[in-house]
C-alpha cells in the first residue's frame, strides 16, 4: 500500500507489520519520494526495543532474533552483525528515525519473518555459475586469470554440496567462452532452485593491496538504486529476478554471513548489483564475490587450496543454512 496525498497534507496509510509475523499495522510517511516508517514503530512490533547508541545519529533494534544497527542518512546497516546496503537512506524526521518500507520489504522482513518454500519445493538443485572463461579472462593480478580461479572454487563448492545432499550442476566445467544471457538460461533450462554465481575481485590505484573481502550481490530491488560501483539509478524497473527478492536477499545474506564468520575474511557486505544473471535467473540467486586477487591478506584464500577450500565449505554452509530457513516445516 501507499501512503496517500490529501489536500497537500500527509496522510498515514498502513503497512503491513515487518516482524515476528505480527499482524499489526505500521503507519506510514512519504519523504525524499520514498515510503518510509518509524523504526520505533518496527521495533514495537516486532516485540523489541530501540535505542540511540549516539544521539540523532545512531541506533540500534533489539529484537527476538538479534540485533539491527542503523545509521541516519546511510544506507549502510549492520543485521545481526552482517553489514548490508539499503536501498533508502534512513532518515530523521522530527526527532524520529524512519526506514524506508523497500528495505522492510526486501531486507528486513525476510530476516524477521523468513519466507518459506512449499513443502512440495524444498532447494535440492543447485546451478554454480563460475564467473566469465574462455575468451574472458576476468579480473587479473599478477599472471593470474579469474576464471581459472573461480573454477577451481566452484567444483570445490559443488563437491561439498553434493556430500550435503544436494544436485549440483555447472554453467560451464572447463575453460570455455559462456555468454552472460546464457546463465542464468542454463540454470532455467536445468530446473534448478538457486543459481549461485562465483567470482573473485580486483583493486586498483594507489592503496589497492589493502582493499580486501568478500562481498555477497543480490538484485536490486525495483525502483532502487544499487550498490555497485557502476551504481545503475533508481529508475529501473521490475526484472524477471525481483520476482524472488525476499529469497534472494536471505540468499546472499547466509553466504555473506556464513563466509565471514567461518573465515578471517573482511565483511563488505550484501550488496546490491542488477547483473544480468541476477536480473535474468527465474529463481533465488547470488553472486559471491569472494576474495580480491589484490590483496595479499585474500590472495592466500584463493591460490592456497587448503585455505581455498576452507572458502568453498562457508559458502557451502551459507546455502545450506538459507536451505534450512526456506524449508522449514
Ligand atoms: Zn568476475
Amino acid at each position: 500500500m501507499k501512503p496517500v496525498y490529501l489536500l497537500g497534507l500527509l496522510v498515514a496509510a498502513l503497512f503491513a507489520a515487518p516482524a515476528q509475523g505480527a499482524s499489526q499495522k505500521l503507519p506510514g510517511v512519504f519523504l525524499f519520494g520514498r515510503d518510509y516508517v518509524r523504526a520505533e514503530d518496527w521495533a514495537r512490533a516486532g516485540g523489541g526495543t530501540l535505542r540511540w547508541t549516539v544521539p540523532r545519529q545512531e541506533f540500534q533494534i533489539t529484537l527476538p532474533s538479534g540485533t539491527f544497527k542503523f545509521t541516519v542518512d546511510s544506507r549502510r546497516a549492520v543485521l545481526r552483525g552482517t553489514e548490508v546496503w539499503l536501498s533508502a537512506p534512513v532518515a530523521l524526521r522530527n526527532g524520529s528515525a524512519h526506514i524506508g518500507h523497500i528495505d522492510l520489504v526486501t531486507v528486513l522482513n525476510p530476516l524477521t519473518s523468513p519466507p518459506r518454500n512449499l513443502a512440495n519445493r524444498p532447494v535440492r538443485h543447485i546451478v554454480l555459475d563460475p564467473g566469465h572463461g574462455g575468451r574472458d579472462p576476468g579480473k587479473m593480478s599478477g599472471g593470474r586469470q579469474e576464471k581459472h580461479y573461480v573454477l577451481l572454487l566452484a567444483k570445490e563448492v559443488g563437491e561439498l554440496l553434493g556430500k550435503a545432499g544436494f544436485k549440483v550442476s555447472y554453467t560451464r566445467t572447463t575453460d570455455t567462452t559462456l555468454e552472460l544471457p546464457e546463465r542464468a538460461a542454463i540454470a532455467r533450462r536445468r530446473g534448478a532452485d538457486l543459481l549461485v554465481s562465483l567470482h573473485f575481485n580486483s583493486a586498483a590505484g594507489p592503496g589497492a593491496s589493502a582493499i580486501q573481502g568478500a562481498e555477497t550481490y543480490c538484485m536490486t530491488p525495483a525502483r532502487a538504486s544499487s550498490s555497485n560501483a557502476g551504481g545503475e539509478g533508481a529508475g529501473a524497473g521490475a526484472f524477471q529476478g525481483n520476482r524472488f527478492d525476499a529469497k534472494n536477499f536471505l540468499l546472499a545474506y547466509q553466504i555473506q554471513t556464513s563466509i565471514t564468520c567461518r573465515t578471517t575474511s573482511d565483511d563488505r557486505g550484501v550488496n546490491r548489483a542488477r547483473f544480468q544473471v541476477l536480473r535474468e535467473a527465474e529463481m533465488p540467486a547470488a553472486l559471491v564475490e569472494a576474495a580480491f586477487m589484490t590483496s595479499p591478506a585474500d590472495a592466500r584464500r584463493i591460490y592456497d587450496g587448503a585455505l581455498r577450500r576452507q572458502l568453498a565449505q562457508s559458502i557451502v554452509d551459507g546455502i545450506v543454512a538459507y536451505k534450512r530457513i526456506v524449508d522449514r516445516k
